[in-house]
């Protein structure tokens, strides 16, 4: 498979269109090597009716980085579909409205840059033009800006950045390989939310955090704020940040 990666700028034109009357039609969707983020999986089991615990066990495997330690989920590989994505069916995604930030971005590769001075995130584009995809080149009317918005994936990316940027200190502050229980909070706090509430509410997981009664009202049903409660919960284990609890 040759693949080409070509800049673009949020306001060109996006050269690319994707639906069943392309004969390529659920090509990208199989022989997958795909990694998942902790907001993939959040709209993934929600999707499917699944607690995280169901999902994780039935649909992904989990290794860890070899340099860095951290846990690393995608979908378990199945030589029996030749490594199709488990959602993929005839018709198209069956999880179409919650599949993942990889499956929506494609054939767009994205890069952030955050100023130090403001923290705006500056983004850059770049189409990757693979053998197999043949939406390139027809014209949908849309610019590069407008077809990202009609993928509706600027909460992924929201979620995704912020991952990004834990890894990013993670490999600054603590360089080398995270031990093993480490590891298995980051798992347990990002992936594995419905474990992570259990926790909580029955072992009392935040007792030594004075966390106040609206927070913990707000974690048992959104699993949006237990993501970023969990997001903050793994930068206290990790490096001894403060938790900023407000609901
Ligand atoms: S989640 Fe949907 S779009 Fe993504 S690889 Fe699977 S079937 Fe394809
Ligand atoms: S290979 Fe490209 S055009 Fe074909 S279904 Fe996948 S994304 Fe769409």
């Amino acid at each position: 498979m040759t693949e080409d990666m070509k800049p673009v700028h949020e306001n060109d034109p996006m050269p690319f269109f994707c639906g069943p009357e392309n004969m390529c039609f659920n090509e990208c969707c199989k022989d997958l090597n795909q990694a998942l983020t902790p907001y993939d999986i959040l709209r993934l089991k929600r999707n499917l009716g699944l607690s995280s615990q169901d999902f994780l066990r039935t649909y992904t495997s989990r290794h860890s980085g070899p340099r860095s330690g951290l846990p690393v989920v995608g979908f378990k590989p199945n030589p029996a579909t030749a490594h199709a994505c488990p959602f993929v069916t005839e018709g198209g995604c069956f999880v179409y409205p919650d599949r993942p930030a990889s499956c929506r971005m494609y054939p767009l590769a994205r890069a952030i840059a955050r100023s130090r001075e403001t923290g705006e995130i500056q983004e850059y584009f770049a189409l990757i033009a693979e053998d197999h995809c043949k939406g390139f080149g027809k014209n949908n009317g849309l610019t590069v800006r407008q077809w990202l918005d009609s993928q509706r994936v600027d909460l992924h990316n929201q979620y995704n950045d912020t991952l990004l940027e834990l890894i990013s200190l993670k490999n600054r502050m603590m360089p080398g390989k995270l031990p093993g229980y480490l590891s298995d909070q980051f798992y347990l706090a990002l992936y594995d939310l419905d474990t992570f509430r259990t926790q909580i509410f029955e072992q009392d997981l935040l007792a030594q955090y004075g966390v106040p009664p609206s927070v913990f009202e707000l974690i048992r049903t959104s699993d949006e704020a237990l993501l970023e409660l969990g997001l903050q919960w793994v930068r206290n284990q990790l490096f001894g940040l403060e938790m900023k609890l407000e609901a």
